[in-house]
């Protein structure tokens, strides 16, 4: 391998036959900054030249303690003179100084987290050149007041209050009220006092050797690798701690020169909601980081293109020729100086989920991405982000001041968020993890400083700043609902509370905030999940659809979720469960009727008022779903869970009891008994039901086969409500799913039952019944003798959960409480198994199952249900199975189809990397 260590931005070629044509090898040796400037370069983009030092030489120095590898110095004096050359000025000269900028670029983007380091290669000398061939003394001395301040901050590590002390002191002391308004007499004094505060700082004079400046800056960009923020960056983005950062070198452009200068950031489509159009914010007569900071008021980029159309244009061609090169959005950094547009910077922009989908969608139709390369760009995740909570228009407020409009901002990160006022990123922290609040944090501006607040937070609310400020950037990524620039907020950080004209809020209050709309309204208000209608989503799970195999169905217990998974995308039901039915208040006497039944007669009695409540239920769901299968599960849980709490039972009767003794009048007593006499009745057979494993006991399967009229009764309400709609013109597709199965015996009890059920209802009908029959694998004796009971069944759905906890024999609600979290802390476990399905242990048992199952009967239609049918990571497996659908919730199914489909790309991918 080569041990150059520094490469020119013209030296991508040199550098890309070093990385073996590997582009991401070259990103991981300039940095992705270096990586496209040097990129940007060779595209003929306006880039001031400049020079990458490795992320090799980085490692290097680190390694070393802190020592120059051999040769790096030598190298950097080569491709100086080289920008020197190109940019037509001498490194330090007295007459036309050359000056750099030093700035960190790692492989990953970790924005705010490093150092930059502008102005490099002023003092008193150069200064004066740089006055004279500007003719602009103001700005030379303005530049190098900005040096000293950023050295000292950044390679000497001292505060920058004491800076900022003193300009302020000179503009008081000028009277103006902006750093833009003083003169250069102003600005000498300034650099004088910074110089003495430097030297006090350090004990040592501002280096004023521009080649010492540019030494010490490089290594405290190295440096900056291991600060403890880019640390905890690194960590929480899952950034790998050896990469190393390479460092650019590069020729200094103007900002502030002046009412023709300015700089700025743009992207080349919105990054909020992913409309095709520049964006951006810019600031006339600025330098740097003042865009960024938050701290000055910017323009929009309309604003640029009323001011300097041609700029605008040329920003504009810029900005697409590089989205069409790099093939997504483009987040660049630019500076105009004297009417010269230069680019800066250049990456694949950060964005909301809503705008991901947006741009791979709007690329994918402008030819620019494949269909299939735009289904990669988005995640799960982000689609999930769409079913976010959103305020309620129709909400009605709590208190009286709720949802009153306390102000607004921008909206740069969507989603509402609720919470109370904390105005700083510590307590955030602890009152988050102690009291376990929602909460807002509220600050001027954020800092690198201030991310581990902005984790904790439900959402983030800033003063000044603007679309690309901090607060925003980690706000979109971290998909944080977040407002900035919400000016009129008088934040009292001494005091602790914020003022709004006369409305004063402090800290504790609770405020919402719709990062969508960019509103802030005092206390809270309600939220909703919005309705799944963006048009580019559909879009894109349309493409998705044509493009997975694996069926994505529903769990769904009533129309109602039915009718909205329909919507979401869902074409069948995969799992209903019918307890759930009997849980509203006014079947749940009735059903506690047919429990406490001590004779079939009573039993069937309480099971025929139960009969129509049920046929209504599936006739329901039967017409909401039009023909796609619905599987209907026959009563799983253990009776007791209908029945009022034991111990509860026996105080009632204990306190009737005493109240007997104390009785006044006959009528009294009467009426006491006759409680007394039914709690008791009730306690006997909450008694008598008690098990000490209920999840283990009579339930499932057991109780079908225990009382026989129960699953008669639900089956007939099944075959009956198939009957209605189909008399109504409506398809229905039953399919009856017995829970908990362990023996083929079971099964065959059951599959009796409804044949002649089935049998009955054809003949009282007068009409052909069309259903399957089937039933879930739950147990691990299930799925070892699938064989057996593929002779019965006709589909086969994997409870997941039950079947994760049999096969671990682990309860999850214990596990979750206990130590589960343990595990996975000290990596016993990779990942909760009840989250992500158990590749080695369940995944066998379910690969193992289906195999047999199939073997027995060709096409036995096989799915997933439970929560692990919504997790991209569990849908992967089972298509890679062969499995034919999975179920999840209503609110899962968009996810589940976009992970589906990415699924079946991956597969197919590695189908062809096989084959060749
Ligand atoms: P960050 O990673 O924090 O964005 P950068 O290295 O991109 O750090 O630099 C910080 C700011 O300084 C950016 O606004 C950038 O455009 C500006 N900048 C960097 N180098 C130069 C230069 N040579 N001329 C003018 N502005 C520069
Ligand atoms: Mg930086
Ligand atoms: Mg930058």
């Amino acid at each position: 391998m080569s041990s150059k260590w520094v490469y020119g931005f013209h030296e991508l070629d040199t550098v890309i036959e070093r990385c073996n044509d590997d582009w991401d090898d070259v990103r991981g040796l300039l940095g992705g900054k270096g990586a496209n400037l040097a990129d940007m370069t060779r595209l003929g983009v306006p880039v001031p030249p400049g020079f990458t030092i490795t992320s090799v030489a980085c490692n290097a120095y680190l390694d070393a303690g802190g020592r120059m590898p051999d040769g790096v110095n030598d190298e950097i004096v080569v491709a100086l003179r080289d920008v020197e050359e190109r940019a037509g000025r001498t490194f330090g000269s007295p007459t036309d100084p050359l000056l750099v900028s030093c700035r960190s670029g790692a492989k990953f983007s970790m924005p705010g987290m490093m150092d930059t380091i502008l102005n490099l290669g002023l003092n008193d000398h150069t200064v004066e050149g740089l006055a004279s061939v500007s003719g602009d003394r103001r700005f030379a001395l303005d530049s190098y007041r900005r040096l000293i301040q950023m050295f000292a901050s950044v390679v000497m590590n001292i505060p920058g209050d004491g800076f900022e002390k003193i300009l302020t002191e000179v503009r008081v002391a000028r009277d103006v009220s902006s750093d833009g308004d003083l003169t250069a007499a102003d600005l000498e004094e300034v650099v004088a006092r910074f110089k003495d505060l430097f030297r006090r700082s350090t004990s040592a004079p501002f280096p004023s050797d521009p080649y010492e400046q540019l030494t010490m800056a490089i290594k405290a960009v190295f440096e900056s690798w291991n600060s403890k923020r880019a640390k905890a960056y690194r960590t929480a983005s899952g950034i790998p701690h050896t990469l190393g950062t390479a460092v650019n070198v590069q020729a200094m452009v103007f900002g502030n020169r002046g009412s023709n200068s300015a700089t700025g950031v743009a992207v080349s489509r919105g990054a909020t909601t992913g409309e095709p159009r520049l964006d951006g914010d810019f600031l006339i007569n600025a330098q740097g980081e003042d865009v960024v900071a938050g701290i000055r008021m910017t323009s929009t980029l309309d604003d640029l293109e009323a001011a300097m159309p041609e700029i605008h244009a040329e920003l504009q061609h810029y900005a697409t020729l590089l989205e069409r090169h790099y093939r997504d959005m483009q987040d660049i950094e630019f500076t105009i100086e004297n009417d010269k547009l230069w680019l800066l910077q250049t990456r694949n922009g950060k964005r909301t989920a809503q705008a991901a989908v947006r741009i791979a969608v709007d690329l994918a139709t402008e030819g620019i991405l494949t269909k299939e390369e735009a289904l990669r760009r988005v995640t799960p995740d982000q689609v999930e982000f769409f079913l976010h909570p959103q305020f309620d228009p129709e909400a009605e407020a709590t208190a009286e001041t709720d949802g009153s409009l306390l102000t607004k901002g921008l909206n740069v990160s969507p989603g509402a968020a609720v919470g109370v006022v904390v105005l700083d990123a510590d307590r955030a922290e602890r009152r988050a993890s102690e009291n376990d609040e929602s909460i807002i944090l509220v600050r001027p501006e954020t800092k690198p400083d201030d991310v581990h607040g902005m984790l904790v937070s439900a959402g983030v609310l800033t003063s000044s700043g603007g679309r690309t400020s901090h607060a925003a950037l980690v706000a979109r990524q971290f998909g944080k609902p977040a407002v900035v620039g919400a000016s009129e907020l008088v934040i009292d950080l001494n005091e602790r509370v914020i003022t709004v004209g006369d409305i004063v809020i402090h800290e504790g209050d609770v405020v919402s905030i719709d990062g969508t709309t960019g509103e802030v309204f005092l206390g809270s208000i309600a939220t909703r999940v919005p309705d799944f209608d963006d048009p580019w989503l559909m879009k894109l799970l349309e493409w998705a659809d044509a493009v997975r195999r694996l069926g994505v169905w529903t769990n769904a217990d009533n129309p109602e979720d039915a009718e909205r998974a329909v919507v979401l995308g869902a074409t069948g039901i995969g799992l209903c469960r019918t307890e759930h039915m009997f849980f509203a208040p006014d079947r749940l006497p009735i059903m506690q009727d047919m429990i406490m039944a001590s004779t079939t007669e009573d039993r069937l009695e309480a099971l025929s008022h139960l009969l129509p409540l049920q046929r209504g239920d599936f006739a329901g769901l039967f017409r909401v779903m039009k023909g796609h299968e619905v599987i209907i599960r026959l009563l799983d849980p253990p009776l007791h869970e209908f029945l009022p709490d034991r111990d509860r039972l026996a105080s009632e009767l204990t306190d009737l009891k005493i109240r007997l003794i104390s009785a006044g009048s006959l009528e009294e007593i009467d009426a006491l008994l006759a409680q007394a006499e039914e709690a008791d009745r009730l306690l006997k057979r909450v008694e008598t039901l008690h098990e000490s494993n209920p999840m283990l006991g009579l339930r499932g399967v057991r109780l079908a086969v225990l009382f026989p009229e129960m699953p008669r009764m639900q089956i007939r309400a099944i075959f009956e409500a198939a009957a209605i709609v189909q008399e109504e013109g409506v398809t229905a597709r039953p399919s009856i799913m017995v829970p908990l199965t362990s023996t083929a015996g079971e099964l065959e009890a059951l599959h009796d039952i409804a044949a002649e059920m089935a049998e009955t209802i054809e003949l009282e009908r007068r009409i052909e019944i069309d259903y399957r029959f089937g039933t879930m694998i739950e147990t691990p004796r299930a799925a070892v003798t699938a064989g057996e009971l593929a002779e019965t069944a006709e589909f086969f759905s994997f409870g997941t959960n039950d079947l994760t906890q049999m096969t671990f024999g682990i309860s999850r609600d214990d596990a979750e409480r206990n130590f589960l979290l343990h595990y996975l802390e000290t990596g016993v476990l990779q990942s909760n198994p009840f989250n992500t399905l158990d590749r080695q242990g369940v995944g066998k048992l379910i690969e193992s199952a289906s195999l047999a199952g199939r073997a027995v009967r060709p096409g036995l239609h096989i799915g997933i249900c439970g929560e692990h049918g919504g997790d991209p990571a569990s849908i992967a497996l089972v298509d890679a199975l062969g499995l034919d659908y999975v179920s999840c919730s209503p609110l899962r199914v968009p996810v589940a189809r976009l992970a589906a489909a990415q699924s079946a790309l991956d597969l197919a991918e590695q189908e062809n990397t096989t084959d060749t």
